[in-house]
């Protein structure tokens, strides 16, 4: 497979840029008929399996084995020439130099046809053109003498481009690069310039624009050979000023049509997407117990749109090679239904959608036959969710629609008896009709209807749409990603590749949930504890390392935190609610009483209260009560801090008093007095005492926070609880932010329950 050696140069004479055909692009260069016999001549008489490359550089003189009058005679009688052909260009006049693959060996004897990027490589015509630019281009390039020289380059690996412009999408343009450079070049040489045709971002929006890319660094050497290379491209970042730039563009791109964005449930989105291109779109919303279906129309007939879907869950957007859900046919509509029960839409935060021109991926596929098409190409896309509808049976054709009808043999309509003959002399004559499917076609037309010889499908459109099939279908595809694995994992077509490198990839990208780093989630063992657990080998050895419980302080394996904090939360959730002590005015709950009373009051407020001696029936302690009561009511307690509703001091501080002169008298206070410790005896009632300031602002601060977390989370937490949290964490303002992570640990919340 190694190239024989090949010592070949020429000078040539550069044939006026208005002379040249369109299709002279990339590095391609016309060359003279008799180029290709002295060629074929030398590769003949070149000694074969030799290595030995054409000592010639830039600045040296040309040294010419083959001279144009002396071409040498075959010995061979079918020389193989060397694959690619590859040229250096050599400017003599200024020292630039370039190198170039022929298109066809067409050119006039003595001449060279070349591309305008290699004219603009080699410099030809700039500084005629100073002088005397008047005379137009055939003057400029008049008497251009340049050196061609044949050349073996090494086999490219990797190429940095550097945008000279503003106004694109980095990423989307990597695929557009990729694409024009294999379609348009066999050669690279650093430092040149290439001007790529793309979609501009400006006002105006989908009008064509070039961008220019300067060629920054190649490897292995300045120059190389992309035929047959897995050639890695770069893209050298924006510098800042560019990077503003594009975003100053992008932001004024209002009325052109959508090229990606974010999409709304039942709200269209209409673009133009070029061949190779990709727009991406992100759902934000969506009714989660509802099917997804995705529709992508408006395609024009012959245009192949493709459409491809991922969600959050997958760290990369959704491209042909990668993706979970894809339709690559040539059917449109096309319409992709996610079920809300699929696995992959469990948790998803986003569903990412591509929609891609598709651009033949195979370099021989199409590429001989017809010219492809790079103009924009129109699409609709839109996302509903409605419930599933069941499937249209299709239109039963075993039955006739009436009993006069027949069934025509060609076409299989059912026909009625009196326009039976004329109808088949009209459907023989002019319906061809698929054996296979019943396709009807005319006949006469270019008949363009196919069938897949290795599968079912079938379509129109061919050899196109067929073309695709093939490639995407029936291509066996090695994954990019875990090619050098131990395991590389070879898909049988382009679906299956997707779906592996989406899903059982070595190399997929994983978030820890450890470190939350991307990495790949390496190979998927069937390792019986990662299964059990969920677990990729890096998070197995990530969840290892320990950590300090933040509840606890224990330390614990980081994987076993999950399950550890659950378990603080059931614990915390089956905790009693705290009781508090009776009293509405009191901080403390009701618990560790080394007395317990008929009152349902904490040891502080009961204190008073109690009594030594023989009292059955709470009688005793019933007369105490209303004493109490009876005076809060009549002549109050004095203090300023109170708040106590069954207290006339306090009822003046809380403004309730009707006449705070005129007080209460024992005979109105009596019958409400008795009628509190008649409830309280019975188990229920409210009871209201007087407490000491301290007692009085604590139990302020926790009706406070119990109110105003109504609006939290779970509905916050009742007052109980705050006041069991401020009774362990104490009360004072200072205190609040204590009291709520002790809540926080502690406590249930009012919904949790
Ligand atoms: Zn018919
Ligand atoms: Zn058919
Ligand atoms: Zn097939
Ligand atoms: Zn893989
Ligand atoms: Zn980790
Ligand atoms: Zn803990
Ligand atoms: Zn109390
Ligand atoms: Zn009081």
């Amino acid at each position: 497979m190694a190239s024989p050696a090949l010592n070949w140069s020429s000078q040539l004479s550069v044939l006026p840029s208005s002379v040249i055909p369109s299709t002279l692009i990339g590095d391609k260069i016309l060359l003279p008929q008799s180029a290709l016999e002295q060629l074929l001549a030398a590769v003949s008489s070149a000694p074969s399996g030799s290595h030995q490359t054409p000592a010639l550089t830039g600045t040296q003189k040309p040294h010419v084995d083959v001279s144009w009058a002396s071409a040498a005679p075959h010995q061979n009688p079918q020389p193989q020439l060397p694959h690619p052909l590859m040229f250096r260009l050599f400017n003599p006049k200024n020292n630039r130099f370039s190198h170039a693959a022929p298109l066809e060996f067409s050119a006039e004897e003595g001449k060279i046809g070349i591309s305008p990027l290699l004219r603009d490589a080699l410099g030809i015509g700039e500084d005629v053109g100073m002088n005397d630019a008047v005379e137009g281009e055939v003057a400029e390039d008049e008497g251009v003498r340049i050196t061609v020289v044949w050349k073996d380059l090494p086999k490219g690996t990797y190429v940095r481009l550097r945008p000279l412009e503003a106004g694109y999408d980095e990423e989307d343009w990597k695929a557009l690069l990729e694409r024009y450079l294999r379609v348009n070049f066999t050669t690279l040489t650093i430092g040149e310039v290439l001007a790529i045709e793309g979609r501009t971002l400006a006002i105006g929006g989908n009008r064509k624009a070039e961008f220019r890319f300067l060629i920054d660094s190649i490897k292995p050497e300045e120059a190389v050979c992309i035929v047959d290379t897995d050639l890695e491209v770069d893209i050298e970042p924006l510098s800042e000023e560019q990077a503003r730039e594009t975003l100053k563009q992008r932001l004024a791109r209002k009325s052109a049509g959508s090229s990606g964005g974010t999409l709304k449930i039942d709200q269209p989105a209409n673009g133009e997407v070029l061949p190779g291109e990709y727009h991406f779109y992100e759902l934000p919303e969506w009714d989660q117990k509802v099917p997804l279906v995705i529709e992508l129309g408006g395609v024009d007939d012959g245009d192949e749109v493709d459409i491809f879907v991922t969600t959050s869950k997958h760290h990369h957007k959704p491209r042909y090679d990668e993706h979970v859900w894809g339709d690559s046919g040539s059917e449109y509509p096309k319409t992709i239904q996610i079920n809300p029960t699929n696995i992959e839409l469990v948790d998803a935060e986003k569903i990412f959608i591509g929609i891609h021109g598709y651009a033949p991926l195979d370099i021989d596929e199409g590429s001989e036959q017809q010219e492809e098409d790079n103009s924009p190409r129109p699409y609709s896309l839109r996302i509903t969710q409605t419930e599933i509808q069941d499937m249209e049976l299709p239109t039963n054709t075993t039955t006739p629609p009436g009993p006069d009808y027949k069934k025509c043999k060609n076409c299989t309509q059912w026909v009625p008896n009196r326009t039976f003959i004329l109808h088949e002399n009209f459907c023989l004559r002019n319906n061809l009709v698929c054996p296979r499917c019943h396709q009807v076609s005319k006949r006469g037309a270019p008949n363009t209807h196919w069938h897949c010889q290795q599968c079912t499908a079938h379509g129109n459109n061919a050899p196109r749409s067929l073309r695709k099939h093939v490639s995407i279908y029936h291509t066996p595809r090695p994954c990019p990603a875990c090619t050098s694995s131990s395991s590389p994992y070879i898909a049988t077509n382009l679906p299956d590749l997707a779906i592996h490198r989406a899903t059982t990839c070595p190399e997929k990208l994983i978030l820890c949930r450890f470190c939350h780093l991307l990495l790949p989630q390496e190979s998927s063992s069937n390792h019986a504890e990662l299964l059990l657990l969920g677990l990729t080998h890096h998070e197995l050895t990530c969840g290892g390392r320990t950590t300090n419980c933040h509840l606890c302080d224990r330390i614990v394996r980081m994987r076993d935190l999950d399950t550890h904090v659950r378990n603080h939360d059931l614990q915390r959730l089956s905790t009693p609610p705290p009781v508090m002590c009776r009293n509405a005015n009191c901080s403390r709950t009701a618990k560790d009483l080394r007395h317990p009373n008929p009152l349902g009051l904490c040891g502080s407020c009961f204190g008073p209260l109690y009594a030594p001696g023989y009292d059955p029936g709470n009688v005793a302690l019933g007369r105490r009560l209303e004493r109490r009561l009876i005076r809060q009511a009549i002549t109050g307690c004095d203090r300023a801090w109170c708040r106590n509703g069954m207290c006339k001091t306090g009822r003046v501080n809380l403004g309730i008093a009707g006449n705070p002169a005129q007080g209460v008298s024992v005979a109105d206070a009596m019958p409400l007095v008795k009628k509190i410790v008649q409830d309280l005896k019975g188990g229920g009632g409210e009871l209201g005492l007087c407490v000491d300031e301290g007692t009085q602002k604590r139990r302020r601060l926790a009706e406070r926070i119990a109110v105003e977390s109504v609006l939290e989370r779970d509905g916050g937490w009742d007052v109980y609880w705050v006041v069991a949290a401020v009774e362990e964490v104490g009360g004072s303002e200072e205190d609040e932010g204590a009291i709520r992570t002790w809540l926080e640990r502690n406590a249930v919340r009012r919904r949790e329950r």
